[in-house]
């Protein structure tokens, strides 16, 4: 398989993940791989060794995959993906509701939802693991952006969408926004969340700044590997120092 990339830990590991990356090849903007980096390097920090395999349309879906990642994309890269995205949905959605991790952004975010009415009129089928629809707005929601999660504290990003997003009872918000549009710039919800999963409009500087989110990730794929979480201590000076700037920026 062409898209597999083996990263050893240090020492004697404490467990081996796979991650799948879907459509990197189609949905994979603003830096949205920079999650994917941070996953694989924190994962061998905390000892564990990490698969990471690609999942193009066309490919084979590999079995056992203990974490999924998934980025955001324009217009033309959700229409390309969304055939296969929907040939695929029954085993993605029995691994969300089997509790495997996954982290869904912008364009996958939309698509793992009911559908996506685009600002030309096509209506892009999603695969409903994630309830919650939606439609294109007259303009762009860009800039950096700010919630308060529940969980996982305060959460720092970047967002440009066009789609605005509604969250129906089946799902709750990733966050409550502080500063910015989130889901569709009137409810001050952003994202939304189902099992283990993250859907979210915030983009590849996610998980450099908010590595909070990244261990919660790789604490669910470890669990369902089978195994013990153990994590080891890290330092996150620099990605503090990101989240500090990220908050100081205007909009
Ligand atoms: N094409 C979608 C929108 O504009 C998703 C954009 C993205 O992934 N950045 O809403």
């Amino acid at each position: 398989h062409e898209g597999l990339w083996e990263h050893r830990t240090e020492g004697p590991a404490r467990g081996r993940l796979r991650v799948l990356q879907l459509y990197p090849r189609d949905m994979n903007i603003y830096g949205d791989w920079g999650n994917t980096l941070v996953l694989v390097r924190r994962a061998q920090w905390h000892g564990y060794d990490v698969e990471l395999v690609s999942y193009d349309p066309g490919d084979e879906l590999p079995g056992d995959v203990h974490l999924v990642v998934g980025g955001g994309g324009q217009d033309s890269g959700q229409s390309r993906i969304k055939d296969d995205l929907l040939a695929r949905a029954a085993e993605l959605s029995a691994w969300a509701s089997d509790g495997v991790p996954m982290l869904v952004i912008c364009g996958l975010y939309q698509l793992f939802g009911h559908r996506f009415a685009t600002g030309t009129g096509t209506v892009i089928p999603g695969i409903g693991v994630i309830d919650a629809e939606t439609v294109a707005g007259p303009g762009r929601l860009i800039g950096n952006i700010t919630l308060d999660t529940d969980d996982l504290g305060r959460v720092v990003g970047y967002e440009n969408h066009s789609g605005l997003t509604t969250l129906g009872p089946g799902a709750r918000p990733f966050g409550r926004v502080l500063s910015g549009d989130g889901n569709n710039g009137t409810d001050s919800t952003e994202g939304g969340r189902v099992h283990h999963l993250i859907g979210t409009y915030l983009h590849g500087s996610l998980l450099p700044k908010n590595p909070v989110v990244a261990d919660w990730l790789l604490a669910r794929a470890v669990e369902h590997s089978g195994g013990r979480w153990d994590p080891a201590p890290i330092d996150d000076t620099w990605a503090d120092r990101a989240r500090a700037v990220a908050m100081s920026r205007p909009r």
